[in-house]
């Protein structure tokens, strides 16, 4: 990006749009701000910004209504905030299209953070786009898709088909956070709780492949109970 990305904030609670609003200011970017949901797909549809945070608990529309009415036309990322009462609402804004999320409270870092791993995973997807890769790469892992083989800083990995299909899965949107209900779906079509314990089971065999140390996850990291998330690695 050669411009200045612009962060849309969709907050109605003002002291929060004012300290978003600065730390975006002090820190080069541009950004325009909505105090509720009407105001917000306004903007969005007016601005197509680079980025939308947006708040769940909003006076007009439902958070979930906002992601799903704005994944009708635009693959723009979403960062969803929410307060901890609203954990259900932060998974179904996930499984509407989110692609992350932050907890209220929150610090400026956690905020800078989330952007700078959102705008890392736009520019991958871009040069993905570009170029139709056959290969993937991250850090230590390959996955060449082709082959259906995984190598871990050249060694070959000894994968079963589930956790291929679960590595995949998280390499094609790494950066993004996917809940259990996404992951089980579109491994066994599903949702049941019984998945989610299997899916469990799968993500522990695979860390022992891929991963260093399994309980400090380098590549794919745990977010308690919402679902797993691959690491851009640098
Ligand atoms: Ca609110």
């Amino acid at each position: 990006m050669n411009h200045k990305p612009l962060v849309l904030v969709v907050e109605d609670d003002a002291a929060v749009r004012n300290l978003i609003a600065t730390t975006l200011e002090t820190h080069d970017y541009r950004y325009h701000t909505a105090p509720n949901g009407e105001a917000a797909i306004l903007e969005a549809v007016s601005h197509s910004p680079d980025v939308m945070l947006l708040d769940l608990g909003l006076p007009d529309i439902d958070g979930v209504e906002i992601i799903q009415k704005i994944r009708t036309w635009s693959n723009m990322p979403i960062i969803v905030i929410s307060a901890r009462s609203e954990d259900r609402d932060k998974i179904d804004a996930l499984d509407a299209g989110a692609d992350d999320y932050l907890t209220k409270p929150f610090s400026v870092e956690e905020l800078l953070a989330r952007l700078r791993v959102t705008f890392r995973r736009l520019h991958y997807a871009q040069k993905a786009g570009e170029s139709e890769e056959a290969v993937f790469v991250n850090g230590d892992l390959k996955i060449d898709y082709a082959a259906g083989c995984v190598y871990m800083a050249g060694r070959e990995l000894h994968i079963t088909p589930m956790e291929y299909k679960l590595l995949c899965l998280l390499a094609k949107n790494v950066g993004k956070v996917l809940t259990h209900t996404y992951i089980t779906r579109e491994i066994w079509g599903s949702a049941f709780n019984s998945d989610v314990a299997s899916l469990r089971v799968f993500m522990a065999t695979l860390r022992k492949k891929i991963e260093k140390d399994p309980s400090n996850p380098q590549y794919i990291q745990t977010h308690v109970g919402v679902g797993y998330r691959m690491l851009r690695m640098e």
